[in-house]
């Protein structure tokens, strides 16, 4: 599959980054991680921590697959709100996911602190805006919800937007405890620190089969070298769809354009993210290095002619967003664009936890907007499955809840 296509600022600016050797023989481990990307990176992270030897396989370079498309949004707000969560799940699941994302994005201010190399990490402060005026009404009844859970939240109405951006809106949420991260950086430096502490990481392998051989997973490599473990966790991505289906999932493709470095940003508040009510959603944010990214524009495909012939329009468009938020910025130049598939799954929460069908091995599937926020939640969930065998909330992610008969089953009291 092509993740992405187009330039990605991540990789424009970290052009020089450590490489890893290819699997060249068998190994042994306790957990390997498929996937060398943000969520392989997060994963291993935890999993070292708690003791585990972990061993580490992609078919591309580390951060090569999504991660390197991924804009570094760190919000407990999820595109799924929680009054819509609410509604799909019951108050319950709902309100304890949005808890989790909360304590996950804290989780991961304490992860970087860990790390002697840089993620690019700032905590920030978001503003969702009401896109026009009949999103008014959702976006107090998302307020309601909030607030009643202590979820740090506060109301703007039109003339409190005006005298802190220079735009207009109906009115918006500006909600605290957010971040943003250079998820490329973040996935290099775990890796970076992993590998001096034991962790071994195997670029240009692809795993082409998984066997589960006297109880124990056996992956093969294209080139023909196995790795046995005790268990292996799936942190292989949007491909994850091609070869060991989830169900429930919708690829879309969405676009993002990176500006020329800005001299100026007084007349944006605290230099918060920035996203709307309206889906597919406009969301904006700032860089380290002072650029401004502009992000969405989602469509319903992911075939590649398709994507790179409209990435030029989507440029125009996005630039054109930016301009009408921010007219200053009107003539600022684009240093690069992409677009990168996506995943969604039908209920707004991501996969994390057992495989349905292959024993001793586990999701790590961060399917949303949020997917930097669920890898930090699978890092603690999986480590504590591997660990102690079962994890309070991974009821909540389960693989199998699309699955007609685990929906029965749950019906009818078994699980
Ligand atoms: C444009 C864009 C913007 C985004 N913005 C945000 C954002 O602001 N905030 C946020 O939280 N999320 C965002 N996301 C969502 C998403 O969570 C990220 O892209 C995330 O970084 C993906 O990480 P990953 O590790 O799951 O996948 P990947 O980075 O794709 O890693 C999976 C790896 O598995 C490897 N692999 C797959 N199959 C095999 C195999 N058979 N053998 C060996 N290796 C294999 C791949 O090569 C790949 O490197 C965005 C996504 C896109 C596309």
């Amino acid at each position: 599959m092509d993740l992405t296509t187009g330039k990605t600022l991540w990789t424009m600016t970290y052009s020089n980054p450590p490489t890893y050797p290819e699997l060249s023989q068998d190994e042994e481990c306790d957990v390997a991680v498929l996937g060398a990307g943000e969520a392989g990176a997060i994963c291993s992270w935890y999993l070292s921590k708690a003791g585990f030897h972990c061993m580490v396989v992609d078919k591309r370079q580390v951060g090569r697959g999504s991660t390197q498309a991924n804009t570094g949004l760190v919000q407990f707000m999820n595109d799924m709100p929680l009054h819509k969560l609410i509604e799909i799940h019951g108050r319950e699941k709902a309100v304890r996911f949005y808890r989790l994302c909360q304590q996950a994005v804290s989780d991961l201010s304490d992860l970087v602190l860990q790390i002697p190399y840089p993620t690019e990490y700032a905590a920030k402060d978001s503003l969702y805006f009401a896109s026009s005026s009949k999103y008014v009404k959702c976006l107090e009844e998302e307020y309601r919800c909030l607030i009643a859970e202590k979820f740090p939240v506060e109301f703007l109405s039109r003339v409190e937007i005006e005298t802190r951006f220079p735009f207009s809106k109906p009115a918006a949420l500006w909600t605290g405890g957010d971040a943003q991260i250079n998820p490329y950086r973040l996935t290099h430096s775990i890796f970076q620190h992993l590998e001096s502490r034991g962790t071994r990481i195997f670029e240009n392998t692809e795993i082409v089969n998984l066997k589960i051989e006297r109880g124990s997973p056996v992956l093969y490599s294209s080139q023909g070298h196995r790795i046995r473990c005790k268990y292996v966790i799936f942190a292989s991505g949007y491909e994850t769809e091609e070869r060991w289906q989830t169900s429930g999932t919708k690829l879309q493709t969405t676009y993002t354009i990176a500006t020329e470095p800005v001299t100026d940003f007084s007349g944006w508040l605290n230099r918060c993210l920035i996203w709307e009510t309206k889906r597919p959603y406009l969301y904006l944010r700032t860089t380290a290095d002072n650029r401004i990214l502009v992000g969405g524009l989602d469509e319903n495909t992911i075939r590649n002619p398709e994507r790179d012939k409209v990435l030029l329009e989507k440029v125009t468009q996005l630039k054109s967003n930016l301009g009408q938020l921010f007219p200053e910025y009107t003539q600022i130049g684009v240093a690069c664009q992409w677009s990168g598939v996506f995943a969604t799954s039908k209920d707004g929460m991501p996969f994390i936890g057992r495989h349905p069908q292959l024993q001793n091995c586990f999701y790590a599937l961060g399917y949303g907007g949020n997917g930097t926020v669920y890898y930090t939640m699978a890092g603690k969930i999986l480590t504590q499955l591997l660990m102690d065998g079962s994890h309070p909330d991974e009821d909540l992610f389960d693989a199998r809840r699309f699955q007609l008969l685990y929906q029965l089953a749950e019906k009818i009291g078994l699980h």
